[in-house]
């Protein structure tokens, strides 16, 4: 058994998410193309003395307790192993927090990764994923990593390739978006669009960066930027300074901007700064998996 183990947990953007339907159980059914970028949380998963969990992170506002997915997903597995050692989670966050960029969840898929190698259970990517559900729907994309049409909740997972090179600009305004609110109010019968799912399919397969950005969209924009009007703000300054096309990422209110030239992407981001209209900015590039293991 190893003592101590370093992942880091990718956040993503969504290319476009589109809402086909509400199940009875209260869930949308979605069709997503999720992509990770190169903003990485950094998860430290150790044992130490004391039985049971802790978790400590850099933001003092973040829960330790059961409320951190993170909690839950070494409870699990310690739950289902009998694991007796006391696991220590250290997270260093990066991702924006309540952001549409699936920290939590990447964190959480980090320690079931992490805790399968340490305590050598193992468990394949598949069997990770099917107990990552549980806790959240996007954690099985956060397993797999990479470029992926999500489908479901967002569990039915398909490989796709990757988002050509490009840099994409991250601006989250210093508002709190509920995800629950966002799916809450949608009127998932009565959109007044579809992104073009397809479309990205094919821009991706042709690796075509120029059609990838026409075919960006998001559904729940229709719930937030009417809330938030500060979020189409962003995306327009966004346009203005050069951006192929900009979009909110997941229930929001992160934008990110597709970029073919870095330093265009920085002057925008250090604009939207300085105007007041979004605090955490980062330059980043699509995140590819290479066939290597998690690390
Ligand atoms: P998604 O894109 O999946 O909706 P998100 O980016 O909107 O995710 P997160 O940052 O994952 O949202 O977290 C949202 C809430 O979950 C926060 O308010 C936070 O208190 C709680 N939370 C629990 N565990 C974590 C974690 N490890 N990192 C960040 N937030 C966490």
């Amino acid at each position: 058994m190893r003592d101590e183990i370093n992942l880091r947990a990718y956040g993503k953007i969504n290319l476009g998410l589109d809402v086909t339907g509400k199940r009875p159980d209260g869930y949308h059914e979605v069709r997503m193309v999720m992509q990770n970028v190169s903003l990485y949380d950094g998860v430290r998963i150790g044992t130490r003395r004391a039985p049971g969990i802790g978790v400590r992170t850099n933001l003092p506002f973040l829960p330790t307790g059961p409320d951190n997915l993170v909690y839950r997903a070494a409870k699990l597995l310690m739950d289902e192993f009998d694991i007796g050692e006391g696991i220590s989670v250290s997270l260093y966050k990066k991702i924006p927090v309540a952001a549409g960029m699936a920290g939590g969840s990447s964190d959480a898929a980090a320690v079931l990764v992490g805790m399968n190698r340490m305590f050598r259970l193992g468990l394949s990517k598949r069997q990770l994923m099917e107990r990552g559900v549980k806790l959240g729907a996007d954690i099985p994309y956060c397993i797999m990593r990479g470029t992926a049409l999500a489908e479901g909740i967002g569990e039915r997972l398909t490989p796709l390739p990757s988002m050509p090179e490009c840099s994409l600009l991250l601006a989250k305004p210093p508002i709190s978006v509920s995800t629950k609110f966002v799916y809450g109010s949608l009127k998932a019968d009565s959109l007044p669009f579809h992104p073009d799912i397809g479309g990205l399919l094919k821009g991706l397969e042709d690796k075509d960066l120029t059609a990838i950005s026409s075919c960006l969209g998001n559904v729940l924009e229709t719930v937030t930027i009417p809330a938030y009007p500060q979020i189409q703000e962003i995306k327009n300054q966004m346009k203005e300074a050069g951006a192929l096309a900009a979009l909110m990422s997941g229930s929001g209110p992160t934008v990110f901007g597709i970029f073919t030239e870095r330093e265009k992407a920085l002057s925008a981001g250090r604009k939207l700064r300085a105007g007041g209209l979004a605090r955490q900015v980062y330059t980043v590039r699509p995140f590819h998996v290479d066939g290597r293991n998690w690390r």
